[in-house]
C-alpha cells in the first residue's frame, strides 16, 4: 500500500499495468474503475486507434495531472497462471532481456491470446434430472426420445448423443429436464516397468523419488542405458500420488515413441502431448487439461514448459545438451535453463538426462549444483560399438564415400543389416562451382554458396530460403562448365541406389520429411524392412531406435573440427556418439565408422575410445583457459542493416557507452556476414556471473534503445547464445 501520499490506494485511483500482446517493451497504465482484477487476468483495452488483449502484470497510482484511459474489459474471472508460473515469464521476459508482453503471448495458447473465454476444458455430461419438473408440459418427439435415452444410458456427453437429438438439448437443459455435470475425471491405469531395474537404474530411481524440493538431476547415462525407464519409474510414484509430471524432449518427431511408452505405462486418458504441430484447439484443450489437473502427465516441446499445472509434482528434460531446447528468433529463451527456473519456484525436483550432457550442465554438476547420477551400461546386453577412425586423405572418394566405407556397407547388407550414414548436409552438392575460372555461385543476397538440389532442380540458399534454376553459364566467365562439389545426402541416396540395386535406401532430412507423421511412416518402414540403408541429417541423430542397424558411418566430421564456433566440437562429439549409440540395439553388436581427412586429430582419438567423459573434460578444459561458457557468461549483442556502416556505427557507439562490470569485444562480424541482403555482426558482451551480465544489460539496453543509431539497425541480445 503506498503511503507517501498520506492515502491509502481505493479502487477508483489505482491504475492496472498492462502488458499488451505485441513487441513492445514497456507496459501500459491504465483506468479500472471495477475492482481491481488480480495479475495474471486478461484484460481488453483501448490502443491506439483500436484494441489490444493484454495482461494485468502490475499496479500503480494514477499519476497526478495525467488522464489515463479507463480499461474496456476484464476478460478473467481469475488469473490464467499460478503466481510461479507469472514469475516465471517475468523472470524469463527480465533474464533474456525481451517484451513481456511478447513473453506471455509465447507462453500463452494463441487462442487465449486472441481472447477466447477459458473453459475447464472438459466436455460436461448430461443426466436427466430426478423429480422431472413440470412434469404436465408436453414435449416434442426428440425431446421425449433424448430424455429417454439418457434414463436408459446414464448420463452422455455431447458427441456420444446421436446428431439427431443433440438440437434437443438446450430446451431442456433451460427448463430443468436435464443437468450437465463435469465428466468424471480419467482412470490411471499405472503399470509398473516390464523390467527388473539395474542397480544403477534403482539407485537414481531412489535418489529422484526421495527429492521432494527443488533440486536438479543430471541422469547421465549412455544411449540405451535406460534413463527412460528410471524417468517412468519415478513419474509413476508421482501419478500415483495424484501428482503430475511434465516431459520436455527437443524435437516434435521425438513426441510420438514417448508418448505411446507413456500411454502404455500410465492409460492413454491421462496422458497427452503438446507441440507445435497441434492444431490451436487441440493445444488449448491439452493447456486446459493440464490446468485442471487432469491430464497428468504431458510430453511436449519447448512451449510445453509454460503448461500451468494444477499439481505439478517432476520436470523432466530428456536430451538436455540438445541445442533445439533454445528458441531461435523472437525471445531467444533456453526451455531447459528456464524449466530449472521453474522447478526452483514450484519447488519441485527436476531431471536433466542426456548420454551426451552439455558442457554447463556438466560443469554445474562437477562444482555441486546439479546432482550427477550416472548409468554406466546398456541396460541390454548390447556394448556400445566400437568406433574406428577411417582416414579420406588420397583416398578415392565417391559421393564422399571412401572404398572402407563403401566395403563395409557391402558386407552389412550381405549380412542382412542395415546401415545408417550420417551427412549433415541436405541437397545434392553444397556448392555449384565453375570448373574454368573457380568462381562458387554464391546466394545474391547471403555470404554463402547456394546447395544444389538436383531433384528439385534448384539452386537453394539455406540461410535465407532464396531459390533459382541451374545456370545456363557461370556469372563470372561465362563457362558453361559448372560442376556439383561436395556431396548433400540427396547424393548419398542416388548414389548408393546405383550401387546397391534392389536394395531400398531411405533418406530422412528436411526436405523429404515436411509433415508429422511422415518420420514415422519412414521409421515404421525401416522396422520391417531387411537390409537396408538410412541416410540422414541430424534428424536422425535424435533418439530413436534402429534395432536392425549394425553400421553406422559418419560422412565426414571434418566440418566441425575447423569451425569458428566455439561449440562445434561440443557437438560433433554429442552427434557422432548419438548417432553411433544408435547402432547394436538389437540382437547383433554394430559398429561405427568416421571418415575424416586429419585422422591425427587429438579429438578424434578421444572419440575412438568412445569415452563422452574424458572428451568433455578435454572440452571444459579447453574452455576454462579461452574463458568461454560455462566459466564465463556471455551475451551477444546483434545488429543488422542493409548498410555495413550503420551496423558498425551502432555498434561502436553501443560499445562505447557500455556499462563497467561487462568485458566488451568486437564488433565483429557475425559467422555469416550477410543474410537476405543484411549485413551483420556483433559485440560479445562478458561477465563472471550470469546475474551481473543481466544487471549490466538492462540499464544498458533500455539506453540503447533511446539513441538514434538504434533505429537505422535492427538489433537483438542474445543471452547465453547457442547458435553462432
Ligand atoms: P535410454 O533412454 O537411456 O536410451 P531406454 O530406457 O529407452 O534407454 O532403454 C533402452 C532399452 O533397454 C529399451 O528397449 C528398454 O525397454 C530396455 N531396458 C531399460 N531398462 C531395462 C532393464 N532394467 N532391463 C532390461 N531392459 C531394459
Ligand atoms: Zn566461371
Ligand atoms: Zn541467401
Amino acid at each position: 500500500m503506498a503511503e507517501d501520499t498520506g492515502r491509502f490506494i481505493t479502487q477508483t485511483d489505482c491504475t492496472l499495468e498492462v502488458a499488451v500482446f505485441a513487441p513492445l517493451r514497456q507496459t501500459f497504465s491504465y483506468r479500472c474503475k471495477t475492482p481491481p482484477p488480480p495479475t495474471g487476468t486478461r484484460v481488453r483495452v483501448p490502443f491506439g486507434r483500436g484494441h489490444r488483449i493484454g495482461i494485468v502484470v502490475g499496479y500503480g497510482l494514477e499519476p497526478a495531472g495525467t488522464t489515463l484511459k479507463d480499461i474496456d474489459a476484464i476478460l478473467d474471472d481469475e488469473p490464467l497462471l499460478t503466481p510461479a508460473l507469472q514469475s516465471l515469464l517475468h523472470f524469463g521476459a527480465s533474464y533474456y532481456q525481451h517484451p513481456l508482453g511478447e513473453v506471455w503471448a509465447t507462453a500463452l495458447p494463441a487462442l487465449l491470446c486472441r481472447g477466447r473465454p477459458l473453459t475447464s476444458g472438459e466436455a460436461p455430461r448430461y443426466a436427466c434430472n430426478e423429480p422431472s419438473p413440470d412434469a404436465a408440459t408436453r414435449l416434442g418427439p426428440r425431446q421425449t426420445a433424448l430424455l429417454q435415452l439418457l434414463r436408459e444410458a446414464g448420463p452422455l456427453g455431447r458427441q456420444e448423443l446421436p446428431a439427431a437429438l443433440r438440437p434437443a438439448l438446450p430446451s431442456l437443459l433451460a427448463r430443468g429436464w436435464l443437468r450437465a455435470e463435469d465428466a468424471p475425471a480419467p482412470v490411471l491405469d499405472l503399470q509398473s516397468s516390464p523390467h527388473a531395474l539395474h542397480p544403477e537404474q534403482r539407485d537414481a530411481v531412489t535418489a529422484l523419488r526421495a527429492a521432494r524440493d527443488f533440486s536438479v538431476f543430471l541422469l547421465d547415462g549412455v544411449t540405451g542405458s535406460g534413463k527412460t525407464e528410471v524417468y517412468l519409474e519415478t513419474a509413476r510414484s508421482h501419478l500415483e500420488a495424484g501428482q503430475q509430471v511434465l516431459f520436455l524432449v527437443p524435437e516434435i518427431g521425438l513426441t510420438p515413441q514417448l508418448l505411446e511408452r507413456c500411454r502404455a505405462r500410465f492409460g492413454s486418458a491421462v496422458v497427452a502431448s503438446y507441440h507445435s504441430g497441434q492444431s490451436e484447439a487441440q493445444r488449448l484443450r491439452v493447456w486446459q487439461g493440464a490446468r485442471s489437473g487432469r491430464i497428468r502427465l504431458i510430453v511436449g516441446t519447448r512451449s510445453a514448459l509454460f503448461l500451468p499445472l494444477a499439481r505439478p509434482a517432476l520436470i523432466v528434460v530428456d536430451e538436455e545438451h540438445d541445442p533445439s531446447f533454445k528458441q531461435q528468433s523472437g525471445w531467444l529463451y533456453s526451455a531447459r535453463d528456464l524449466a530449472i527456473r521453474r522447478a526452483q519456484l514450484e519447488s519441485i525436483p527436476i531431471v536433466l538426462g542426456s548420454a551426451t550432457p552439455s558442457l554447463e550442465s556438466l560443469h554445474n554438476a562437477h562444482i555441486g549444483k546439479y546432482r550427477h547420477l550416472r548409468l554406466r551400461q546398456r541396460a541390454t546386453a548390447m556394448n556400445l560399438p566400437p568406433m574406428t577412425i577411417l582416414p579420406m586423405r588420397r583416398r578415392l572418394l565417391q559421393a564422399g564415400l571412401s572404398v572402407d566405407l563403401l566395403q563395409a556397407c557391402t558386407q552389412t547388407l550381405e549380412a542382412g543389416h542395415q546401415v545408417l550414414l550420417f551427412l549433415n548436409r541436405r541437397g545434392y552438392a553444397p556448392a555449384l562451382l565453375c570448373h574454368d575460372c573457380g568462381s562458387a555461385l554464391f546466394c545474391p543476397r547471403c555470404s554463402a554458396p547456394m546447395t544444389w538440389h538436383r531433384q528439385a532442380g534448384r539452386l537453394r540458399c539455406h540461410h535465407c530460403g532464396h531459390e533459382e534454376g541451374h545456370p545456363r553459364q557461370c556469372p563470372q566467365c561465362a563457362s558453361v562448365d559448372l560442376r556439383p562439389v561436395g556431396a548433400g545426402t540427396e547424393q548419398l541416396e542416388d548414389y548408393l541406389g546405383q550401387r546397391f540395386p534392389g536394395v531400398p535406401v531411405l533418406r530422412i532430412d528436411r526436405d523429404c520429411i515436411t509433415q508429422t507423421g511422415q518420420l514415422e511412416a519412414v521409421l515404421a518402414q525401416v522396422h520391417h524392412s531387411g537390409p537396408a540403408i538410412l541416410i540422414g541429417t541430424q534428424m536422425l541423430a535424435k533418439g530413436h531406435h534402429f534395432p536392425r542397424v549394425t553400421l553406422v558411418g559418419i560422412v565426414n566430421v571434418d566440418q566441425s573440427l575447423f569451425s569458428a564456433d566455439f561449440r562445434a566440437t561440443e557437438r560433433l562429439a554429442q552427434t557422432v556418439l548419438q548417432v553411433a549409440g544408435r547402432a547394436g540395439r538389437g540382437s547383433v553388436p554394430g559398429r561405427a565408422l568416421l571418415q575424416s581427412h586429419v585422422p591425427e586429430h587429438p579429438l578424434l582419438a578421444l572419440l575412438q575410445a568412445g569415452d563422452y567423459t574424458a572428451i568433455a573434460q578435454h572440452l571444459l578444459e579447453e574452455r576454462r583457459v579461452a574463458r568461454l561458457p560455462p566459466f564465463r557468461a556471455l551475451a551477444l549483442l546483434r545488429a543488422e542493416a542493409h548498410r555495413l556502416d550503420r551496423v558498425q556505427s551502432f555498434l561502436a557507439a553501443a560499445a562505447e557507452r557500455a556499462p563497467s562490470g561487462l568485458e566488451i569485444s568486437g564488433p565483429f562480424p557475425s559467422l555469416l556476414e550477410r543474410r537476405a541482403g543484411f549485413h551483420r555482426a556483433e559485440l560479445w558482451l562478458e561477465a563472471a556471473r550470469r546475474s551481473e551480465l543481466q544487471r549490466a544489460l538492462k540499464h544498458w539496453l533500455t539506453q540503447l534503445g533511446t539513441r538514434p543509431e538504434s533505429r537505422r539497425v535492427r538489433w537483438v541480445v542474445d543471452v547465453d547464445p547457442l547458435n553462432f
